[in-house]
């Protein structure tokens, strides 16, 4: 076993390695950004080795500085996690070159793997089943256009170079070809500095099944069950379990075998995954990952053993602890995802400070994944995961509802998260009937994605009630300072402590617009009614530990509020709803100035101008594109009207909220 690794990686997967790490002896070496200075990884670390700015490609993706960093302080081997370096052919040659050992498999087997078109016609070759497609050299947008006519609508383009469901467009017609076919060219050569492209049959709702395999160099190959990652969004998994629901042991091993082939037609060693497509009994291979994946633990739980651990022993020439019949299978294990990202706005990345951080209690059935702490920045620098929680049931029901239970006992704060969105996915009846496919979020949009994003009325009574109560606190707090004790404080919003009176505090909701909060007190009661809704009923409301707590019609109320500025957050049962505390003179000057103008919703750069100043454009009609986290976002008109002045040209960077094109809507 090796003594000191390094960990060329940051966040969860550096902090999960690390715990294995420092369980077996091994001494543990982080590598950081700036941005990442005080980050929980290099608080873990027994060393800590700085690379420099924050962008990944100044430091996280830096082959030689990661190098120098393991060269340095005398490590043995790297591990790289996933995505950053994990998948790079060149970085375990470059570790190979000054002899340390790369925790994965050989620069080959990435090499090999790492074009999902080339990885096509080696699969091919081995007898893997494909889905019908083109994967061909040949790159013309004529011969593309004449191959998808060939495949027959509805066709997938995806970037060869893939991962991450970047660049990929679903055609259904002739006509999208052109379109789509720039468009994936331009996404996959910003994200991969590769712009050639595959085209699939899209498959309508097929499952996404895939095959954890492990090999090592001494010839042994094996596969650890399989793992189901249908729940998607934008064709990225935000729910995984395993084993794959429903599928026939015939099948399994049939997947397992086909998945093995795989591993050894590219001479893999150490832990890869071969992702399938299934539907109608049949599956369809569609690429293998050359890493640890983010949703190991589903397997790591249901096998009982530890995926990082083997990877350590492998990679240090070991054999693999276990052969295929040696294998057992435990229960059921799931996984979310938690994202820092806005369900209601397409899942658009958030950013800013976690302002608040609980976890539930941790539990023998429960784990939790994180490399984040209450303060800690989720920046546009890197992947917006706060962490995973996974747990584990006898069966997969048992796990839906553990793990929709931590969710609900988690409390985050600051910024949007997915926690709501897949509390809702794991109560879904068609969840839970294992009527699941890719297609399952867009299919269920309704249940899942509420129109609008209506704040409930209820939140905001308690957000209203709180922020009362804060101001007495406050006012209070204050008098006792200038010792007057008499100060007519409790005049200075209506309140009273105990007797009659009214307050009213001025919110905007979630969705941006104003609510009126209108509070009236009688003795130690208190109504709130949102506008001219039915109020809600609190009995002496107090604030304890971060909490309000008041007497309600069905008992006691305990709601977690944080309120950072002027945003105002309420939890309950997991549920996040923030609200901001409306400053009347500060909001009548924005307004002023806002009508009709569009803003850059992250801060990214312009990719695209579809417009000129002057133009005429209809409602919906595209005017700009912002890339933005290596994704695309179109910048459409509001309305009906006329493009004053389109402010950035393609290339040129933006920040969040500055006016893109200034626009008069016609009246
Ligand atoms: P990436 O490497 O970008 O993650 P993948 O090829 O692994 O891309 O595909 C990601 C997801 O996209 C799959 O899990 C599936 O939901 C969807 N997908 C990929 N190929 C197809 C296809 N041919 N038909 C339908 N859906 C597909």
């Amino acid at each position: 076993m090796f003594r000191k690794i390094l960990i060329a990686n940051r966040g969860e997967i550096a902090c999960r390695v690390m715990r294995t790490a420092k369980r077996l002896g091994v001494s543990t070496v982080a590598v950081y950004s700036e941005a990442d200075a005080d980050a929980l990884h290099v608080e873990m670390a027994d060393e800590a080795v700085r690379l420099g700015p924050a962008p990944a490609a100044q430091s996280y993706l830096a082959i030689d500085k990661v190098i120098a960093a393991a060269v340095a302080t005398g490590a043995e081997a790297i591990h790289p996690g996933y995505g950053f370096l994990s998948e790079n052919a060149r970085f375990a040659e470059a570790c190979a070159k000054v002899g340390i050992v790369f925790i994965g498999p050989p620069a080959a087997a990435i090499q090999a793997m790492g074009s999902k078109s080339e990885s096509k016609l080696l699969m091919e070759r081995a007898r893997v089943p494909l889905v019908p497609g083109y994967h061909g050299r040949e790159q013309a947008d004529s011969h593309l256009i004449h191959e998808a006519l060939r495949i027959g609508f509805p066709v997938l383009i995806k970037a060869s170079a893939g991962g991450g469901g970047k660049g990929m467009r679903i055609v259904r017609g002739e006509g999208e070809l052109p379109a789509a076919i720039e468009g994936a060219r331009r996404e996959a050569k910003a994200a991969f500095g590769d712009d050639r492209l595959l085209i699939e049959r899209y498959l309508e709702r097929p499952r996404h099944v895939e095959v954890q395999v492990f090999a090592d160099a001494h010839g042994n190959a094996i596969y650890i069950h399989d793992r189901d990652c249908s729940i998607q969004r934008r064709h990225q998994k935000v729910i995984e379990e395993a084993p794959a629901p429903g599928l026939s042991d015939e099948t399994r091993k049939r997947m397992g075998e086909a998945a093995v082939a795989a591993a050894k037609a590219v001479g893999y060693v150490g832990a890869g995954t071969v992702e399938f497509l299934y539907a109608n009994g049949a599956f369809y291979f569609i690429e293998m990952n050359t890493r640890l994946q983010v949703e190991h633990p589903v397997t790591e739980m249901i096998a009982g053993i530890d995926l990082v651990e083997w990877q350590l022993r492998v990679a240090s020439g070991e054999e693999l602890p276990e052969r295929q019949g040696e294998l057992q299978r435990y229960g059921h294990a799931m996984e979310v995802r938690l994202y820092a990202e806005d369900p209601a706005r397409g899942f658009l990345p958030a950013t800013g400070r976690i302002a608040h951080l609980t976890w539930p209690n941790a539990a023998n059935n429960l784990r939790i994944d994180s490399g984040v702490r209450a303060d800690d920045v989720i920046s546009t620098h890197y992947d917006p995961m706060i962490a995973k929680v996974i747990a584990w049931g006898e069966d997969r029901a048992t796990a839906a509802q553990r793990l929709r239970r931590a969710l609900m006992e988690t409390e985050i704060a600051g910024l949007a998260t997915n926690a709501a969105f897949l509390i809702d996915v794991l109560g879904h009846q068609a969840f839970l009937n294992q009527e699941i496919d890719t297609g399952f979020i867009e299919r269920h949009r309704a249940d899942l994605l509420p129109e609008g994003g209506a704040t409930p009325e209820r939140a905001l009574a308690l957000a209203a009630a709180f922020l009362v109560l804060v101001d007495g606190q406050r006012a209070a707090e204050a008098a006792r300072r200038s010792g007057d004790p008499h100060s007519p404080w409790g005049l200075t919003n209506g309140w009273r402590l105990n007797g009659e009176g009214g307050s009213s505090i001025l919110l905007r909701d979630s969705a941006g617009r104003q609510r009126h909060a209108r509070l009236t007190f009688s003795g130690a009661r208190w109504d709130v009614a949102i506008d001219d809704g039915p109020p809600l009923r609190l009995t002496a409301p107090r604030i304890e530990n971060g909490a309000l707590v008041a007497g309600a019609d069905h008992g006691r109320l305990k709601v977690t509020i944080v309120q950072d500025g002027s945003q105002v957050t309420v939890i309950e049962r997991g549920r996040a709803t923030r609200v901001a505390r409306i400053d009347v003179l500060a909001e009548a000057e924005a307004a002023a100035t806002s009508l009709g103008q569009l803003t850059s919703p992250m801060p990214g750069t312009v990719v695209r101008v579809m417009v000129e100043d002057g133009a005429r454009v209809t409602r919906g009609q595209p005017l700009m594109v912002v890339e933005a986290m290596k994704m695309e976002h179109t910048i459409a008109a509001q309305a009906d009207g006329i493009v004053k002045q389109v402010r950035f040209r393609a290339g040129e960077a933006v920040a969040e909220g500055v006016e893109l094109i200034a626009f008069e809507a016609e009246s």
